[in-house]
């Protein structure tokens, strides 16, 4: 049997799940086998039924006694059985199971697993796992159960029998994908151990090699991919070598309209990136830098070079109303550099700078025409994507977008001429993960923040101050003529029409009652596009006092006159998503203030949240949010485009490490490895493409 072969091609049975699966990951027998079970039910011991006490969990072997389904009042039915061993005699008893009579008889060895109680003087086992003991090792009882991730008709004893007879179909030739020379050097198990160990292990030292052999192989074709795309971007890949040094005229000339110095960070990174720009081979950087560090401004410098040198660009951002502050910002810096900036996003509102609204009306029908006639071309990813043409585009830059994966790129730098490419974030993503997921990076980092910034003072804040708070935000607002962020809580994941609902509500409880006497604006997802950059207009003109918006404005937005932001619901939030939050202020030299309210009586979100109080830098607090909530969380909430690790952890740091030396080893020798490649292959057909 092909184990790589779609599942719904194996059965009719297999075709119905086939939705059900494709939930749980599992798309062929393979990912069965990559199923790895969350924990292990001890059912190892095996009780004689004389010592049983009611209460206990065990496991008995014995023969049956006796078997019978008997019939109650409405339609209801019970199976009743009798099992003995060579020590006495257990009642048993299942619910609605009419099969099981037919599956077991009168004689079976079998073996159950489950609760005992005591009914009058005898004792019963209700609704027990049950296994009949005629061939082979038993999977359900008597030894370590696995428990798999479940999904609704998919039973974990469901999966554990599909997996084992998975595990009986591993051909006898079967060969690891894993170079013999790497499993030797780090003692790993044979993969067909490991996955034996990891579904039916005999004690539990045997699932910590089984992981570790596993969590290896995942690692190692992370890597082995990275480094080798990285491979072909170097090697064959031929790029577009900017002059800069001709230009340095106009860069300074820019330099001199900042209405800044630019920090040592930025110009050390603007140095490393026109180093970048002017080889053969295409910029693969990633620039990244806390919240509020000045990025927008570096990629300028490179955008601008590019139209130097006759080639346009695309910028990227993650929401419309971060393109659309993109837009404003570029256009403001640029245009006087005879730059035009164009913007696409999802509601199809396009704009040119320095052409009037009227003719903007007529002459600008789609995404493509602004690619022909801008320079600067910003947008939503899912907007650009499809419309990038080769012609003359020089550089893309892709703003706090962690969906952009390596293949991604690689698409794109295929459909255009190879531009140079540019990732910004602020997520601070672990060397040994960049390392992992970035391989085939080269990072500048933005390590200092701009003079004269100040800390922001941060409050955890209680309840019963909540009217002071509000007095003392008045009074913020009206002795500084500052402004101030009100965050309404995340109700789902998503911005849904619940969470807008508890914005709405939110925004005009606060504007009739706590801040009636001062100007309020709400701002959410669903409202339209032109409305929403009115509103971001208007908050930066300083037309009113405080923006109540859901948690999208969590990425990116600059309002320097912003002092203030207050966290509704704070618990909810990662402390990534915090700062990010936080980072909406500070972002001048005025004293800054961030109150965190939270509903939660729970310690450890206080302890959480306390966090932010005493740290400001980002990445301290994404070690502190994986140390608090581990590192599903951390990875899973923030980076969506992070690969889904199934086995390992981006917190082994000396695995990754271990694997990511393996991987170095083979990575000139790929060729010899077929059964690798064939594997590389399979992951990179994984991978998600963008929306
Ligand atoms: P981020 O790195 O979070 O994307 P931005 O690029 O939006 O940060 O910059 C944040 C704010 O800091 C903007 O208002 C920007 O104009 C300003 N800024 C950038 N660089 C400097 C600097 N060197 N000195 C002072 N302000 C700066
Ligand atoms: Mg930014």
């Amino acid at each position: 049997m092909d184990l790589h072969a779609p599942i719904k091609d194996l059965g009719r049975n297999f075709k119905m799940l086939a939705g059900r699966l494709e939930k749980l990951g599992i798309e062929t027998p393979w990912d069965f086998l990559l199923h790895i079970p969350f924990r292990y039910d001890d059912f190892s011991l095996i009780s004689k039924i004389s010592e049983i006490q009611p209460g206990e969990i065990v496991t008995i072997n014995g023969e049956v006694m006796e078997m019978k389904n008997q019939y109650t009042r409405r339609w209801k039915n019970l199976q009743r059985a009798k099992v003995k061993d060579d020590t006495g005699e257990i009642d048993v008893l299942w619910f609605n199971q009419l099969y099981l009579a037919k599956n077991i008889t009168v004689g079976d060895k079998i073996a159950l697993s489950g609760k005992v109680s005591a009914d009058k003087n005898s004792l019963t086992m209700t609704a027990p796992d049950y296994e009949l003991l005629t061939d082979g090792e038993p999977i359900h009882t008597g030894r370590l159960v696995p428990i798999y991730p479940e999904t609704r008709g998919i039973s974990s004893k469901w999966i554990r029998r599909q997996v084992k007879k998975f595990l009986d179909e591993i051909p006898v030739n079967f060969s690891d994908f894993l170079p013999s020379e790497i499993v030797a050097r780090e003692k790993l198990l044979p993969l067909q151990t490991a996955l034996l160990q990891i579904h039916f292990p005999k004690n539990l030292d045997e699932v910590t090699r089984a992981r570790e052999r596993l969590a290896f192989d995942e690692l190692f074709l992370l890597q082995l991919r990275s480094k080798s795309k990285r491979e072909e971007w170097v090697e064959e890949v031929k790029g577009i070598p900017f002059d800069t040094k001709k230009f340095e005229k106009q860069l300074s000339g820019f330099y001199k309209s900042l209405p800044f110095e630019l920090t040592n960070s930025q110009n050390k990174s603007i140095i490393e990136i026109l180093k970048d720009l002017t080889e053969k081979e295409p910029m693969n950087r990633l620039l990244q830098g806390d919240v509020g560090s000045g990025k927008t401004v570096v990629a300028m410098v490179a955008m601008y070079i590019s139209h130097l040198n006759g080639y346009k660009s695309v910028l990227m951002a993650p929401t419309e109303i971060l393109a659309m502050q993109h837009f404003n910002v570029i256009s403001n810096l640029l245009s006087p550099f005879g730059i035009k900036v164009g913007l696409a996003t999802g509601s199809s509102k396009y704009k040119v700078s320095g052409i009037k609204y009227e003719d903007k009306m007529k002459k600008i029908p789609n995404t493509s025409y602004l690619i022909h006639n801008t320079d600067i071309m910003v947008g939503t990813h899912s907007v650009l994507f499809k419309k990038i043409e080769p012609e003359k585009l020089g550089l893309v830059v892709i703003d706090e977008q962690q969906r952009f994966g390596v293949e991604q790129r690689s698409i794109i730098r295929k459909k255009g001429n190879n531009p140079h490419f540019l990732t910004m974030t602020a997520t601070p993503i672990p060397r040994t993960v960049a390392l992992t997921i970035y391989g085939d990076l080269d990072v500048s980092y933005l390590s200092d923040m701009p003079h004269g910034r100040k800390v922001i003072k941060t409050w955890l804040t209680p309840n019963s101050k909540r009217e002071d708070a509000y007095k003392w935000i008045e009074k913020e607002i009206k002795t500084n003529k500052t402004q101030a962020f009100i965050i309404c809580p995340f109700i789902e994941e998503s911005e849904t029409m619940q969470t807008i609902k508890a914005a709405t509500v939110e925004f005009k409880k606060l504007k009739k009652e706590a801040f009636k006497n001062l100007n309020l604006e709400l701002l959410h997802g669903k409202i339209k596009s032109k409305e929403k950059q009115k509103i971001m207009r208007d908050f930066k003109n300083k037309k009113f006092d405080i923006l109540v918006a859901t948690p999208l404005v969590e990425v990116g937005i600059d309002i320097p006159n912003a002092t203030i932001i207050v966290i509704e619901a704070a618990e909810r939030f990662g402390l990534s998503q915090l700062h990010q939050l936080r980072g909406r202020v500070g972002r001048s030299d005025m004293q800054s203030y961030c109150l965190l309210f939270t509903e939660s009586q729970s310690s450890k979100a206080a302890t959480r949240l306390k966090g932010m109080e005493s740290i400001q830098s980002g990445a301290q607090l994404a070690e502190l949010d994986l140390k608090l909530r581990g590192p599903g969380d951390i990875f899973g909430t923030m980076q969506h485009g992070m690969p889904k690790l199934k086995v390992a952890s981006f917190s082994d740091t000396s695995l990754i490490q271990r694997a990511s030396v393996g991987a170095e080893k083979i990575l000139s020798r790929l060729s010899k490895f077929p059964k690798l490649e064939q594997e590389l292959n399979n992951i990179n057909s994984e991978q998600i493409s963008p929306d």
